[in-house]
């Protein structure tokens, strides 16, 4: 009981602390954000520009956007075969560090909604500045049952939340079938999981590009399976945006 109380005053304790002070620089923010004004105009806003699919990007790798020691090329994953083959580009807004994994748990775990705000506006600048032709922005659907379960959905929230914008639509045309959470799948048994599984609802006009959007991208699979639908649905090129990468 003494353990259970020590354990819930440290978990408030961690929470106010997470209220005042920036999760990135450390400074106090001044409000009940968990990210300081600064931290949001020098770093996020600056991740976010940076987002770009006609172009490979310094230091990411050509096909899923992550990280790499080596100036060019792609990642290890992406040298086998059949890994990315109707995905033609992805690109993860934030870098895989522990901040950013913080608050990737603040927001997702522990239901910090007031961020979907701030990460809705990033990723309507990343989509102002990644492509240089119109396309539209279609969310990675919930499998069935998600909302009901959890009480939202992450991507739904951004997608209603982002600024209208001339350079693109959003489209809601891909429906999930599968019930099976991917998250404890191997990357084979993920792709078993998905085959068949994602339908897209709408026959695009010809030489329509799409952007689709997630929260996390883990292993690209639910990505690529997306890709797919829209691909035999008519869609010329398909690329991928998410605000994390684990
Ligand atoms: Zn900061
Ligand atoms: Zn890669």
């Amino acid at each position: 009981m003494k353990y259970a109380l020590m354990s819930f005053l440290s978990s408030v304790a961690r929470l106010v602390d997470e209220e005042n002070h920036c999760v990135l620089c450390g400074n106090p923010t001044g409000s009940g954000m968990p990210v300081c004004v600064r931290c949001i105009e020098n770093k996020l806003l600056t991740m976010a520009r940076s987002c770009t699919f006609d172009r490979l990007c310094e230091h990411r790798c050509s096909r899923c956007g992550r990280q790499l020691i080596s100036t060019k090329g792609t990642c290890i994953q992406c040298r086998e075969p059949q890994s990315f083959v109707a995905l033609d580009r992805a690109f993860p807004l934030f870098p895989y560090t522990p901040a950013f994994q913080e608050l990737l748990t603040l927001w997702k775990i522990r239901g910090y909604r007031s961020l979907s705000l701030l990460f809705a506006q990033m990723l309507h600048h990343a989509l102002e500045n990644c492509l240089s032709r119109s396309f539209v922005l279609i969310p990675v659907p919930p499998r069935p049952g998600k909302i009901r379960s959890k009480g939202w959905d992450q991507i739904q929230e951004l997608v209603s939340l982002v600024r209208p914008s001339s350079r693109y639509r959003v489209v809601h045309c891909l429906k999930r079938l599968s019930h099976l959470e991917q998250k404890h799948l191997s990357r084979t048994e993920r792709g078993g999981n998905l085959e068949g599984q994602i339908l897209c609802t709408y026959i695009p006009s010809s030489d329509c590009c799409a952007v689709l959007v997630d929260d996390v991208m883990t292993t690209g699979t639910t990505l690529e399976y997306c890709a797919r639908s829209l691909k035999t649905a008519g869609y010329s090129e398909v690329y991928a945006l998410s605000l994390f990468y684990d």
